[in-house]
């Protein structure tokens, strides 16, 4: 090989190598770098392989002259917004093998990073296809957020809900239905192995009908809740009434998956004991909302919110998106600041999340050393909740994954 040769080989291979990436600096904006900060006005982070490497005030960070520049002023920064129920269950999502990466891009912008969101959890898909969208989300074919997932969900045995028996027929799925209690077990088993990050139990599932509510059997609860605390994955619950909420967590269930309005007022002593046994809300305020009935007033389901954060216990966000086809996150911030003030509700979208699926030490809040996954608003949710919605600009690692605009 002669040198000119060997020369161009070598810059072909230097070309073919993906260019080092540049740190970028978003500049100007108010920034909140955790719900229990001090603003921060004219703000700098830094940002270096995809985590922040530094914090603070303009002037106070030195830029290198190659980063690239975000001009934020006038908007507000956050940490990167986490919906703790979701599902991965629109026509699209639910069988991504036969969706472009465009179309699947298209898809997570419009339900999720569109509104914030940089990690979400999913309550109840498949698997298979939670693992093939995020998949190709770490592969970087598709622009996407962080995706936890509980895979398959536990119904009670005759207990698939009326309004998800058309999903598993259009899509010949098979029955989430506990079968037995060991092959229950067995099945949390499996799912961990195959990479869920939590368990999803209907302990009240709708069935509709003379039964209206089907309880799941407290010693089910039990031991599916056990071995999912064995291999350290939360467990979660949609609760819909009184009978579905008690046997949750008298039994180890961790996280209710919505407010049971079904079941009334929750008095001071209830709260409290929820919070003493450590169970998290995800209010799902907008759903109540969205569907009226006169037995579940979304007020009631407020009121349960506010008893809850007054007894200290932990508030996350989430919309059921997925379920609901209203993406729009506007109607849960109006609802939620019924309940909670503005920092409440960013600790609901951050720090909480962050922490309760073991994630403190790397997401939640903006410091040196933790992933750059960012949210610039256009409006300051300390004047108006609703400004959690005007979404400007979202990263994730470091990267812009949705522009306002664009
Ligand atoms: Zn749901």
């Amino acid at each position: 090989m002669t040198w000119v040769r060997l020369l161009l080989a070598l810059a072909a291979l230097v070309a073919a190598m993906p260019a080092a990436a540049r740190d970028v600096a978003v500049v100007g904006a108010r920034l909140y770098a955790a719900p229990d900060a001090a603003a921060i006005d004219d703000s700098i982070v830094l940002i270096h392989d995809g985590r922040i490497a530094a914090v603070g005030r303009h002037g106070g960070v030195a830029v290198p002259d190659d980063a690239d520049r975000i001009d934020a002023r006038g908007k507000v920064l956050t940490a990167g917004f986490w919906n703790s129920h979701v599902h991965l269950t629109t026509d699209l999502l639910i069988a991504p093998d036969r969706a472009s990466d465009a179309a699947l891009g298209d898809a997570l912008a419009a339900m999720f990073t569109r509104w914030g969101f940089t990690t979400i959890f999913d309550l109840a898909s498949t698997m298979a296809g939670a693992n093939e969208i995020r998949s190709r989300i770490t592969d970087g074919r598709v622009a996407g957020p962080q995706i936890l997932t509980a895979g398959e969900p536990f119904y009670p045995t005759g207990g698939t809900p009326v309004y998800a028996r058309p999903i598993y027929a259009q899509h010949r799925l098979p029955s989430a239905e506990i079968r037995s209690t060991d092959e229950a077990v067995a099945r949390v088993d499996r799912q961990v192995g195959e990479g869920a990050d939590g368990i999803k139990l209907f302990t009240g599932a709708i069935v509709g009908g003379e039964t209206g509510v089907l309880v799941m059997p407290a010693a089910q609860v039990r031991a599916i809740a056990a071995e999912a605390h064995r291999h350290g994955r939360p467990v979660f619950a949609h609760p819909t009434n009184g009978a579905g909420v008690q046997v949750a967590v008298e039994n180890g269930v961790d996280i209710l998956a919505h407010s049971a309005p079904l079941m009334g007022a929750w008095p001071a002593d209830f709260a409290h004991d929820l919070a003493q046994r450590h169970v998290a809300l995800i209010p799902t305020l907008s759903l109540f909302e969205h569907y009226p009935a006169e037995a579940t007033p979304v007020a009631i389901a407020v009121q349960q919110v506010r008893a809850l954060a007054e007894a200290g216990g932990d508030i996350l966000f989430g919309t059921d998106a997925g379920f609901m086809d209203v993406y729009d996150t506007s109607a849960e911030y109006r609802l939620l600041a019924g309940a909670i003030d503005w920092r409440a509700i960013l600790a609901a979208l951050t720090t909480t999340p962050a922490r309760r699926f073991g994630q403190s030490g790397s997401r939640g809040r903006i410091a040196p050393g933790m992933v750059a996954d960012l949210v610039l608003l256009d409006g300051d949710p300390a004047r108006d909740t609703t400004a959690f919605a005007h979404v400007w600009m979202t990263l994730k690692d470091g990267r812009a994954i949705f522009r306002a605009g664009d």
